[in-house]
């Protein structure tokens, strides 16, 4: 939802999905990184001077003090994204830092990790949220589209391709999907949305760090 938008991004190393595209496989490691304080990451936040701040991973909420650092992002006034991969509960996000937005992902067939997807975290995500697929191909599209049907939700829909190019052969399909869906499904037309992925726009495919 807010792709686009210049954004501070914190990535918190360490992830135990094992997803078979994933982009920042260097972050998978929990000792993968640099070790700083919530007072050090502030101060670069700070120092960036950007109102949006989004923390990723690796897993983010694998890290035990993610809360606290969205805690104190928000207190000093940032808009906070949490990217998380949907297999951790974001109840505890939910209550300690409401004006988190949440990003959960749903694991598709092609990542290797679908089943990861914790269902209790439906019911938490609202319009202050969105579930994110990642796409790479029809069978995804199909998996994507039959959650939908079977999980009936509030929160927006971000369906992203794997790649740029991906996301140019299956733009044309989903747009198919989203005209098929059923009048009783109304109102998700107007909540799913297609992301290319502006990092691999901005920079390209294969660079890391981004
Ligand atoms: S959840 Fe994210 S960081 Fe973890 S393996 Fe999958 S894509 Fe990579």
């Amino acid at each position: 939802m807010h792709t686009g938008l210049p954004t501070t991004f914190i990535r918190l190393a360490g992830c135990s999905l094992e997803c078979s595209w994933c982009d920042t496989r260097y972050s998978r490691d929990p000792e993968a990184g640099t070790t700083m304080s919530i007072d050090e990451l502030m101060d670069k936040a700070k120092e960036l001077s950007l109102p949006l701040v989004c923390v990723t991973g690796g897993e983010p909420l694998e890290q035990e003090n993610c809360i606290r650092l969205i805690e104190a992002l928000l207190g000093e006034g940032f808009t906070i994204d949490l990217e998380t991969n949907g297999s951790k509960d974001i109840g505890p996000v939910v209550e300690r830092a409401p004006g988190t937005f949440l990003s959960v992902d749903v694991k598709t067939p092609s990542s290797g990790m679908s089943g990861t997807f914790l269902l209790g975290n439906l019911a938490l995500l609202g319009k202050n949220g969105q579930l994110k697929f990642v796409v790479k191909d029809q069978k995804d599209l199909d998996f994507t589209f039959a959650f939908l049907r079977d999980h009936p939700t509030t929160t927006n829909i971000v369906i992203t391709p794997c790649g740029n190019k991906d996301g140019a052969l299956l733009a044309g399909p989903l747009l198919s999907k989203v005209r098929d869906l059923a009048p009783v499904q109304g109102n998700l037309k107007g909540r799913i949305r297609f992301m290319v992925q502006s990092h691999k726009v901005i920079w390209d495919e294969g660079r890391r760090g981004v």
